[in-house]
């Protein structure tokens, strides 16, 4: 298969913002893109009644059984504009899978990540039943070996394991005909290039490849161009565009303060379901025993947690048991949780596109939500970056020298978010960090440790 070469690079940083079809071109009705009457009849139980941008864009071009090459977050209806026309090849091919083979494969950067589009593989097929294994570390190889061994018509794996189980004999790809690399880029910055590299290079070149990625930088350019055939491009444009429907503002706040401003901004009325991005692990073990001493009902994700506590306090968030998550940028992607009615960053990120991710958790499937990110004069530099990637500059307030609010009154969420720009620029001063709280990044073996 002749890889496409054409495709100029492009070294912008900022998100990939690619006009979208004018709407009289895009199919407005799942009815209309062919797909088997099983899976409209499921798209129909999940209650959904127009498809999503990017799904009227993928779904037609993957139906064809061309590659397709998307820019898109999760919370834009990603995951069925892959997985419907999947489970459409795959019943209208009614193959069964041989033993140790796969049909379709979806890679997925976390375990948390691969899990959702397995439950989603699961609601879509669910008058389909395709058969699925999830493939992860962090879990007992044993049950995986076993799924694998009796032929599956989609792997959900996390890169590293898969490329174990590949390894070992366990699973072989040469039937694999359709393969989606899902979250490619953070694929990327978590280190999985060369096991992707290997797996794809067991795939068969007569397949059908879809690259999904929230950003276009160029290295994924070049990842597409390695192993994909002629793509057709895709992108969740504007109107989905989940920045659009979240209020963001920055609060300049003094190091000492932060912890104040954030009891105060999360004991604020209206705040239902929160999650707090901190940088480090270390960072978020110390926000979420402050919380907790605060009378806060939190929980805590990070890489240095368990498979189980992760599941346990992403379960307890999910149905309300906490209302509050300290993640670090674990969770920035991926995890679809309803209602979260507030990010707030308590420290900046220090790669722009993951303040991207992180405030995307909110407003989603069309809801509001509201972002708030502590910056102290340490992190204006992460600031400026983020604001040249996002190609605007935040709603700033400076808090500076300012005691924290009380939760009744003069907190971020009640005064609503004001458009201010930075008066003053407050002296920078420099804090030294202790060498062990690197940036919870670069998790790919703490995530997926196989
Ligand atoms: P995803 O981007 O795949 O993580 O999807 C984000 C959320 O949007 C999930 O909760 C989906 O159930 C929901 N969703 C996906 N497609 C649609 C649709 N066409 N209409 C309404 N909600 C949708």
């Amino acid at each position: 298969m002749q890889a496409d070469r054409t495709s100029k690079p492009c070294a912008d940083r900022r998100i990939h913002r690619r006009p979208v079809p004018h709407e009289s071109f895009r199919l407005t009705q799942f009815s209309a893109f062919g797909l088997a009457e099983p899976i409209l009849r499921a798209v129909s139980a999940e209650g959904y009644t127009t498809p999503t941008p990017i799904q009227s864009d993928a779904i037609p071009a993957l139906m064809t059984g061309g590659d397709v090459l998307g820019t898109a977050q999760t919370g834009t209806g990603k995951t069925a504009a892959f997985v419907l026309p999947l489970l459409h090849r795959l019943h209208s091919r009614q193959i069964r899978p041989a033993r140790r083979h796969c049909h379709a494969l979806v890679l997925a950067p976390t375990r948390e990540l691969a899990a959702q589009i397995v439950d989603s593989i699961r609601r879509y097929g669910r008058f389909l039943r395709p058969t699925t294994a999830l493939v992860v570390g962090g879990a007992r190889p044993g049950p995986q070996i076993g799924a694998l061994s009796r032929g599956v018509d989609i792997v959900v794996a996390t890169p590293g394991r898969l490329l174990d189980h590949l390894g070992s004999g366990a699973v072989f790809l040469e039937d694999t005909t359709a393969i989606v690399l899902d979250e490619a880029d953070q694929m990327l910055d978590l280190g999985f290039l060369p096991a992707i590299r290997q797996i794809m290079a067991q795939v068969p070149a007569a397949r059908q490849t879809a690259l999904f990625s929230a950003t276009m930088p160029e290295p994924i350019r070049r990842l597409a161009n390695a192993f994909l055939n002629h793509p057709k491009t895709v992108a969740a444009g504007p109107v989905s565009w989940p920045i659009d429907r979240i209020a963001q503002s920055v609060i300049l706040v003094d190091p000492a303060t932060k912890r104040g401003h954030l009891i105060k901004t999360l004991g604020t009325a209206g705040v239902d379901r929160a999650i707090v991005f901190t940088r480090t692990k270390r960072g978020a073990d110390t926000v979420h025993g402050h919380l907790q001493k605060a009378g806060f009902a939190a929980a805590a994700i990070h890489g240095n947690k368990s498979q189980g506590q992760r599941d346990r306090a992403l379960g307890a968030f999910r149905n309300g048991g906490v209302k509050i998550l300290v993640a670090t940028d674990i969770a920035a992607r991926g995890i679809d949780v309803d209602a979260v009615s507030h990010v707030v960053n308590y420290d900046l990120p220090t790669v722009p596109e993951a303040y991207v991710h992180r405030i995307g958790r909110t407003a989603r499937a069309g809801s509001q939500g509201t972002a708030i990110s502590f910056c102290d004069p340490t992190e204006r530099r992460l600031l400026r970056d983020i604001e040249r990637l996002i190609g605007s500059p935040l709603h700033t307030e400076n808090w500076s020298s300012k005691a924290p609010a009380t939760a009744s009154g003069d907190s971020a969420a009640s005064r609503g978010i004001r458009c201010r720009e930075p008066k003053a620029r407050t002296r920078q001063r420099r804090e030294a960090r202790p060498a062990d709280e690197a940036p919870d990044a670069g998790l790919a073996r703490m995530l997926c440790p196989h």
